[in-house]
């Protein structure tokens, strides 16, 4: 990845206990210094071991209503029963430091940034079934039985947006975390890629 990574965001989305989060974090290890991460602001309680500011800003519905109020989200959705928003500033902060921003957001998340034409390459990662989805989100015993119940449902209806027209850019089968990542970074690679190319031809 090169240094004119700048303003595209890449944009994970997909069921809760699909692996984006294994992704990013495999991406953030490779490319340290080009890629950022956006932290979401949410009204979900933390999980043990969760920081604030880290995996999220977690916050009263009230102050997430006020920064509704106040325009501060580029979008925003009620996930799961919760709120979580991406803010203008978490995403600024990371492209002010020219870095490749990165997102997790759900399907809502995704069609707002769509219908605000942004600069997006938006990825859906699945799980290979449900069956594995259920059996990932049960050994990671971060959810209680009807939090579990709740996301297998909305997994569901998620996984059908794959066939929605122009909203995912790629869509990933996360079978084994190496492939699935490969499969991430070679995209990545060649869009970056094809777009400096771009660049030179225009210079
Ligand atoms: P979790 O509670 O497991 O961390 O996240 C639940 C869901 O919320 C995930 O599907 C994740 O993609 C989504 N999510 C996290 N942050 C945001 C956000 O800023 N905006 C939207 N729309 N969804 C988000």
């Amino acid at each position: 990845m090169t240094e004119s990574d700048k303003s595209v965001l890449v944009v994970f989305s997909g069921p809760s206990g699909a692996g984006k989060s294994s992704i990013i974090q495999k991406l953030n290890k490779d490319y340290p210094d080009r890629i950022g991460f956006s932290v979401s602001h949410t009204t979900r309680p933390p999980r043990p071991g969760e920081q604030n500011g880290v995996e999220y800003y977690f916050v009263s519905e009230e102050k997430f209503k006020k920064m509704i109020e106040n325009s501060e989200f580029i979008e925003y959705a009620n996930v799961h029963g919760n709120y979580y928003g991406t803010s203008f500033q978490a995403v600024e902060s990371v492209l002010n430091r020219g870095r490749l921003c990165v997102l997790d957001v759900d399907v809502q998340g995704c069609r707002s940034i769509r219908r605000r034409n942004m600069k997006a390459i938006i990825i859906f990662v699945s799980p290979p079934s449900l069956s594995e989805l259920e059996s990932r989100l049960r050994s990671r015993q971060t959810e209680s039985e009807a939090d579990l119940r709740k996301r297998l449902e909305d997994a569901q209806g998620e996984m059908k947006t794959c066939e929605e027209q122009n909203l995912y850019d790629l869509v990933i089968v996360n079978d084994y975390l190496d492939r699935a990542y490969k499969e991430v970074k070679d995209y990545l690679a060649e869009y970056l890629e094809k777009r400096d190319q771009k660049v030179l031809q225009s210079l």
